[in-house]
């Protein structure tokens, strides 16, 4: 029997649709069912709240069922001009009071969540009013003294403060890097112009973070605004440089509210202008509008919007914040809770700064990752590298890949030699990973060598597993001296953090090895040390959640589960967070392993599952998990234990996950940790004993962990990190898989 409690949830989308909604609408209705509380979903947006009736529906397990994967809103969102009134708000608390409804969940953007506030602030007076023309009950207004709102930013452009990203934001980046990307080759072949223009009258994230992304070659944005006069002049100076260099395309993205410093607005036309006027380009624009909403929602919108929705539940119901207003966002890859109001005054301070041509105070506002990412787009816009200050001896520095492919390897090359080069320094390409050291296979790599690298998958330079051993020493000192290499950056996985380890603790018995040694994550098992994520695992987790889309829709009309293997080798991070991502019902990590009473409480519970008339089980199990139940033995297991009730396929996803271009997030991060170590090997060359160290993002930041600690932070026999912080996030998967007993189901779960 299920218990009621007194007070219920209600959530809503509000404003502007963003991809990863419906992920956090599937969280808050299955968490607050899994915590025994009623949730209602109102449906089209506050307008829904203020007409009431069947607009305000109570949500089983079920009602959230398949909608992961979906774009937009199940539920609906509207702009409603009642809620903007005091009458229209009134009918809209005695709907929810109907419903013992006092929390409400709102995803939408800053004039939804201002909105919400609004509302919560006169909510006793409402009820006070409601009382009085006896539209309600005194008991009604005693139980419901406060309404409590815990906000989550819904929107494509990331235009929130005290989030580091928005719902949508990261798919909206998606569809513009692969519209960039495809316009990319076809302006390389006609050697033709193209403006962009993307989303963003007050925010600049997807115009800057979307030529990053793709190595555009010119951004203009709200933020910072050119900071000449003749801009023009200016930009179509660097733009000729380019061409004259040889570049074959031009692609200058615009935000949608970019301005010049007097406010004035630039639009993708005007430019487009002073392109074929001032240096004959054929130019074409291209407005992407609506199509950055559209599409299915990017892994990480899925996986955050989850963690969200979850977070906004649990916050409610644990008391702490009764009568307050909150956003749950994203800081630093962890979830946070802050005053919900100070979020939106900030987020107007930025629009406010801008609107006043005060525009350092907009790039403080916006923050330090922002401007860095600013400054790097500065430098790679260019044609050429600044020449060496007078006096200062270049250094030689090599870069290489080692280890498995990911998807980002080349992003990351890319950026180290254009900004080594940058700053005055040889760039030299080693080819073949360790095995090209050992073998002197090296090149001096070229400013215009490496453009178009951003985009591309797999490693240009190439890459493999080798470890070197014995002999393979010598061979690497002798290479390091011919070519006087002085400093050495290795892009790549395990095997690429071993080689370096070995280097760095041979020190003593080869002097050519005290040289600054550096090692950026690149992997798409995310098994590194000192970084909670590495280059490529969004790429590769993306690749999973899309195949797992299309495996699930060919299972339409029969009752069926699929057994879905991952990559990962002893880590799990792939299926868990691909888990997270497709609604799987069951995960099986290498962390944990499994046992056949493992297997055979799962069977029960799908076979329980399919008797009510579910229709698909989703099962991912990572390939390190157990040599013997194998992905074929859990199938063959699972069939024949099913009977007639379901059948069961495997899929082996096999290299697909290495493969392709990688997302924007890890060409973003690529560029970040590649500046990073760039600044690091110049800084250590000075010194009389180099550092060697393993660069990562923890918590957000950019951390820099001593090579000499790597023993102490792995865990050798399984390849992976002692600490994962993502093994945390495995109650959640849990909570979102399986109803709780107490859950209540519908006929055709
Ligand atoms: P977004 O949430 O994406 O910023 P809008 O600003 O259009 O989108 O807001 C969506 C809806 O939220 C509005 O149509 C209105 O119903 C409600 N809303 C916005 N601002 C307020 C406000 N100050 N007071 C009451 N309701 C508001």
């Amino acid at each position: 029997m299920t218990i009621h409690r007194q007070k219920n949830i209600g959530v809503l989308t509000s404003g502007g649709d963003a991809q990863g909604m419906n992920a956090a609408v599937r969280a808050v209705v299955r968490t607050a069912l899994d915590q025994n509380t009623d949730v209602y979903a109102i449906y089209e947006g506050y307008q829904g709240m203020v007409d009431g009736g069947e607009r305000i529906r109570k949500m089983s397990w079920d009602s959230v069922g398949g909608i992961l994967q979906q774009g937009g809103t199940i539920i609906g969102t509207a702009r409603s001009a009642d809620f903007r009134t005091r009458e229209g708000r009134l009918r809209a608390a005695r709907n929810l009071l109907e419903r013992d409804i006092d929390s409400l969940v709102i995803i939408g953007g800053d004039g939804s969540l201002t909105g919400a506030n609004t509302f919560r602030q006169e909510w006793s007076g409402l009820l006070q009013e409601l009382l009085e023309s006896g539209q309600v009950s005194a008991e009604q207004v005693r139980r419901h003294p406060h309404l409590t709102i815990a906000g989550l930013v819904g929107s494509i452009d990331n235009d929130m403060q005290g989030t580091d990203t928005t719902i949508g934001a990261d798919s909206a980046l998606q569809q513009i890097t692969r519209a960039i990307d495809a316009i990319s080759s076809t302006a390389a072949s006609h050697q033709r112009s193209f403006v962009v223009e993307v989303m963003g009258r007050h925010c600049g994230y997807l115009a800057l973070m979307g030529a990053i992304a793709t190595g555009a070659d010119w951004v203009l944005i709200p933020e910072s605004p050119p900071d000449v006069d003749n801009w023009e002049e200016k930009m179509c100076e660097i733009l000729k440089a380019g061409r004259d260099a040889g570049r074959r395309d031009t692609i200058v993205v615009v935000a949608e509210g970019a301005q010049d410093r007097y406010g004035n607005h630039i639009s993708s036309n005007y430019v487009k202008q002073v392109l074929e006027e001032r240096l004959g380009e054929d130019t074409r624009v291209t407005i992407l509008g609506h199509v950055q909403r559209g599409g299915a929602p990017s892994a990480f919108d899925r996986y955050m919007s989850t963690l969200l929705g979850y977070s906004a539940v649990m916050e409610i119901l644990s008391g702490h914040m009764t009568g307050e207003a909150f956003l749950i966002g994203m800081q630093n890859n962890r979830i946070t809770r802050l005053p919900l109001m100070e979020c939106v005054e900030q987020t107007h301070a930025v629009a406010e700064a801008i609107a006043t041509h005060d525009y350092d105070r907009a790039m403080n506002l916006r923050g330090s990752d922002f401007k860095e990412s600013f400054q790097i787009l500065r430098t790679f816009v260019r044609a050429l590298p600044h020449t060496a200050p007078p006096g200062q001896k270049p250094l030689r520095l090599g870069v290489l890949n080692a280890g498995g492919p990911a998807p980002g390897m080349n992003t990351a090359v890319r950026a180290a030699v254009r900004l080594g080069m940058d700053k005055g320094h040889i760039m030299l390409g080693i080819h073949d990973g360790f095995q090209g050291l050992i073998e002197g296979n090296i090149e001096k790599l070229e400013w215009m060598s490496v453009a178009g690298w951003t985009t591309t998958g797999g490693s240009e330079l190439g890459t493999n597993r080798k470890i070197p051993q014995g002999r393979d020493l010598y061979a690497i000192a002798r290479q390091i001296e011919q070519f006087d290499i002085q400093g050495l950056l290795m892009i790549g996985g395990w095997t690429g953090y071993q080689a370096m380890h070995r280097l760095y603790t041979e020190r003593d018995n080869f002097s050519a090895f005290n040289i600054p040694l550096i090692c950026l994550p690149a992997s798409i098992n995310n098994n590194l040390p000192g970084s909670e994520i590495s280059i490529g695992t969004d790429t590769a987790l993306n690749s999973i959640v899309e195949a797992v889309d299309k495996i699930k829709q060919s299972a339409v009309a029969s009752r069926r589960c699929f057994v879905v293997e991952v990559m990962g080798r002893y880590c799990g991070y792939l299926s868990l967070m691909s888990g997270l991502a497709t609604g799987a019902e069951r995960v099986y990590l290498p962390e944990e392993g499994v046992s056949l009473k493992d297997m055979q409480i799962d069977l029960e519970r799908m076979v329980t599952g399919f008797k009510r008339g579910k229709r698909l089980g989703l099962v991912i199990r990572n390939e390190g998990v157990n040599p013997v139940y194998t992905t074929s033995f859990m199938s063959a297991l699972f069939e024949e234990e099913g009977g007639d009730l379901f059948d069961v396929r495997q899929a082996i996803l096999g290299h697909l996950q290495q493969g392709g271009n990688p997302t924007p997030y890890d060409r973003i991060q690529a560029t970040r940790l590649a500046a990073r170590c760039i600044g690091y090997l110049i800084k250590e060359a000075t010194r009389d004993l180099p550092g060697g160290a393993f660069i990562g993002l923890q918590s957000g930041q950019v951390i820099f962990s001593n090579l000499e600690d790597m023993p102490r932070m792995m865990d050798y026999a399984h390849s992976r990190p002692k600490e994962q912080w993502w093994l945390a996030l495995r109650s959640i998967a849990k909570v979102m898989a399986q109803p709780a007993p107490h859950a209540e189901l519908d006929q055709d779960y």
